[in-house]
């Protein structure tokens, strides 16, 4: 049965490959998700295409993976889209996929954390004691057999802190000894793991650090709790194992309203960072903010933009948008013209 799926996904892509563009979706299209409450499904905001409703880590139904990559294919190249994704802005004109294989697995099975920051949108104590937990190694080693993934699919721990689970020093060696080439570690950087250093150095990680402060007072005015010290130690020690010339550990700043929208304290963060030896930084502008205000946005904060963009190009250290900094960056430089 197995085979068969496999076989008639190939076709099928064999099939639609001279109809070159379609509109789809980069996340469903070449990825899939393990969320924190037990579902397994190729989109990440939705409980769309789902694989499995309540996996317990015994067994992932591979051949319903790709068969499920299948229907949502045919379904976007047909524009027979789901409602949801019509609303979201995903949705984009893209080039039929070549690859069978994932280009991302995103393990979020996990939502632990410990922060408490202010614009969390994860689940609370209550969801995850309702949350079954299991260990993912064996589904990789089986996901690696079924060549649904290989040494090229990006290997994405998202937040929570991937850290905290028990399991996490194994995964990622694991990972490291299969030789992996492009691992993305999300943590607050509030436990030192050996193992995230030791892929640091092999460059095959890069550790997305969440700081949204260049000071212990907004930190704790954001995160809940005054950590600022602890993270500001590990992030040293991981930048001890980076590579000269390697982006390999990226301090993250996301923008929340009233908080850490001015200039201060993003050059603060923008000059810690620079003098302790970072060579990228990630800006975002927090989520539900943004969506209320995106239509109207306020002067100082599309000035706070061109800001961090500038003194970034100015000191020669890279700034990379999240979607809703991009977003704004693109509507600003349309104004401009
Ligand atoms: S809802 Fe958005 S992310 Fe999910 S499949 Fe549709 S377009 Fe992709
Ligand atoms: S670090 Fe991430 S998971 Fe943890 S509280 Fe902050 S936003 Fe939530």
């Amino acid at each position: 049965m197995g085979v068969f799926l496999a076989s008639v996904f190939n076709d099928f892509l064999d099939k639609i490959h001279s109809k070159k563009t379609y509109t789809g979706c980069k996340y469903a299209e070449n990825s899939l998700f393990f969320d924190y409450n037990n579902k397994v499904k190729l989109c990440p905001y939705n409980d769309l295409f789902v694989v499995n409703d309540d996996f317990d880590g015994i067994w992932l139904n591979t051949a319903k993976v790709k068969n499920q990559r299948k229907i949502m294919l045919e379904n976007f190249i047909n524009n027979c889209h789901p409602q949801e994704c019509k609303n979201c802005s995903n949705l984009k004109s893209l080039e039929i996929p070549e690859t069978k294989t994932l280009k991302s697995l995103y393990l979020a099975h996990w939502k632990q954390c410990y922060l408490n920051c202010n614009y969390c949108n994860f689940p609370k104590v209550d969801d995850l004691i309702q949350a079954k937990h299991y260990d993912i190694y064996p589904v990789l080693m089986h996901l690696f057999d079924s060549k649904l993934i290989d040494k090229n699919t990006k290997i994405v721990f998202q937040c929570g802190d991937p850290c905290i689970h028990p399991e996490f020093d194994k995964i990622l060696s694991y990972l490291i000894n299969y030789e992996m080439k492009d691992i993305v570690i999300n943590t607050p950087a509030l436990r030192y793991c050996e193992s995230i250093a030791e892929a640091i150095a092999k460059n095959i990680a890069e550790v997305i650090i969440p700081l949204d402060s260049g000071c212990a007072y907004i930190y704790e005015k954001i995160k809940g709790t005054n950590k600022f010290d602890i993270a500001m130690n590990n992030i040293r020690r991981y930048l001890s194992f980076q590579e000269p010339g390697e982006k390999r550990v990226i301090l993250k700043y996301t923008v929340v309203n009233g908080i850490n929208d001015n200039q201060k304290e993003i050059l603060d963060w923008f000059i810690w960072s620079r003098d302790i030896g970072i060579k990228k930084l990630a800006l975002e502008i927090e989520r539900n903010w943004y969506n209320q205000i995106k239509n109207s946005v306020p002067v100082y904060l599309k000035e706070l933009l061109m800001f961090a963009k500038n003194i970034s190009v100015f000191n020669n250290l890279e700034i990379e948008f999240g979607e809703n900094a991009n977003d704004l960056y693109n509507k600003i430089s349309k104004e401009d013209r």
